[in-house]
């Protein structure tokens, strides 16, 4: 049932809120939006902004959104709070954070760059069939000091006394999580030097999301306001560990049963036919969306073999050397942890893609292919993933099924952004060039 403003009004006045942040994520899934006075907020009329805010390259470009582009004109868009997602933010005093829909002024139907509301669509597509979606994040991230030292230079994984010497940061990103709403399963020392992961619990899908994108925003702030900085580019230490973005995934059926846990087949590791079906859509459609999975250049320095991010199209069960990894029998927690996205990636494109793949896999009842057990790494039958940008992208760009399901024009200003942004880099002579190059040349 949709929440009304009155509802968001007395939680404002329970939770002495003043200001309420409205955020939308441009295509990189990076916040964006306007602080707005909690009465100005309460009027209800959203607020509009420069519709160029979607697509945005870090060298600070501007490229105008093609549906402006379309009249030459550099058009707003309305951003409409969805209240459902009104919240405290309990990272800062007295204010509400509140996710945006952005709606095209003339058609008011969502722009096609709007990467939630195409999540939204899916959604409602598998309510059609009857299921809803639970998912929940795991991520991983990189704790630097303020000048951007690593916090640590050995690599412990689980290590209880790093826990503890970071505990005033982590804890206290835990603990602003709690005061936003947001449940937090855990959270650990990682695998690479100064890396922390935070799971945290699932949830339905929309909402899950959301917490993903506050998520990193919470733990970006509270690590400023401690005097570190968190970040989740994937690879900021060289010869270090990468950052993911593991997304677990199951459905309810119409009856609040997990459909992957039904027992269709017995004899299979697998024994759901929603579960195989939705695996094997993943599997079919994952180098088409590999571009999303892994967005930026350093998305690629993660998929090394056995750093336990995936290398290969391939599915196994609890093995973490495979990219979707089926966690079965073990009944109403039956899942698939989807564990192809890089931590930069845009949690609400990378959704839309894994919600559209299985759900092209139960519609036409794709073949899943032999499952992986042991070193799938060892195994030369397995596809590769795509080892840089420029060929994920190539893939994605001329992908049907990538422009069925994100629709031409957002596929061509993300090809289009991604091609500027390679330009940019290739231009660019590296340290490591001059390192290697200076002297002996
Ligand atoms: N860091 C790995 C990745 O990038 C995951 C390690 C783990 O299994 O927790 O996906
Ligand atoms: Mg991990
Ligand atoms: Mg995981």
């Amino acid at each position: 049932e949709a929440r009304t403003l009155g509802e968001c009004a007395k939680i404002a006045s329970d939770n002495n809120i003043g200001t309420v942040a409205c955020m939308f994520t441009d295509t990189w899934g990076i916040p964006r939006g306007k602080r707005l006075p909690l009465d100005q907020f309460l009027r209800g009329a959203g607020f509009s902004m420069a519709g160029v805010a979607f697509s945005w390259t870090p060298r600070s470009d501007i490229l105008p959104t093609p549906w402006a582009e379309m009249d030459s004109e550099f058009r707003d868009m309305n951003l409409v709070p969805d209240l459902n997602s009104f919240r405290v933010a309990g990272w800062t005093e007295g204010l509400a954070v509140v996710m945006c829909d952005a709606i095209d002024p003339v058609s008011h139907e969502a722009i096609p760059m709007d990467a939630r509301g195409m999540v939204k669509k899916s959604l409602a597509e598998f309510a059609d069939a009857g299921y809803s979606v639970n998912m929940a994040p795991e991520l991983e991230f990189h704790l630097f000091n303020d000048d951007w030292s690593p916090v640590s230079d050995q690599t412990l994984c689980y290590s209880m006394d790093r826990a503890d010497e970071l505990e005033t940061v982590i804890g206290g990103i835990r603990e602003a999580l709690r005061r936003s709403g947001i449940d937090c399963e855990a959270s650990n020392v990682e695998y690479g030097q100064s890396q922390v992961e935070i799971n945290l619990r699932y949830g339905e899908a929309l909402a899950s999301l959301d917490e993903t994108i506050l998520f990193r925003h919470i733990t970006k702030a509270v690590a400023r306001k401690h005097g570190y900085h968190a970040t989740f580019m994937v690879k900021p230490i060289n010869g270090g560990a990468g950052s993911g973005m593991h997304i677990h995934q199951s459905l309810v059926d119409g009856s609040g049963e997990n459909a992957f846990a039904r027992v269709d087949d017995p004899s299979h590791p697998v024994t759901s036919q929603v579960m195989r079906d939705y695996v094997a859509g993943l599997l079919t459609h994952q180098l088409e969306l590999q571009a999303i999975a892994m967005p930026t250049l350093t998305s690629y320095k993660r998929a090394e073999d056995y750093s336990f991010a995936p290398t290969q199209v391939c599915w196994g069960l609890d093995n973490r050397l495979v990219g979707v990894r089926c966690l079965t029998g073990i009944g109403p927690g039956t899942r698939v942890e989807v564990r192809w996205g890089a931590a930069d990636a845009n949690p609400y494109l990378l959704a839309q893609g894994y919600l559209q793949a299985g759900l092209a896999g139960m519609r036409e009842h794709y073949t899943l292919q032999n499952i992986s057990s042991g070193d799938p790494h060892a195994d030369t039958s397995l596809r590769r993933v795509a080892l840089s940008l420029e060929s994920a992208v190539d893939t994605f760009s001329a992908s049907p099924f990538a422009r069925r399901v994100y629709g031409d024009m957002f596929v061509d200003t993300f090809t289009k952004m991604q091609h500027d942004e390679m330009a940019a880099f290739a231009a660019h002579v590296t340290d490591w060039e001059f390192k290697r190059y200076a002297d002996i040349f």
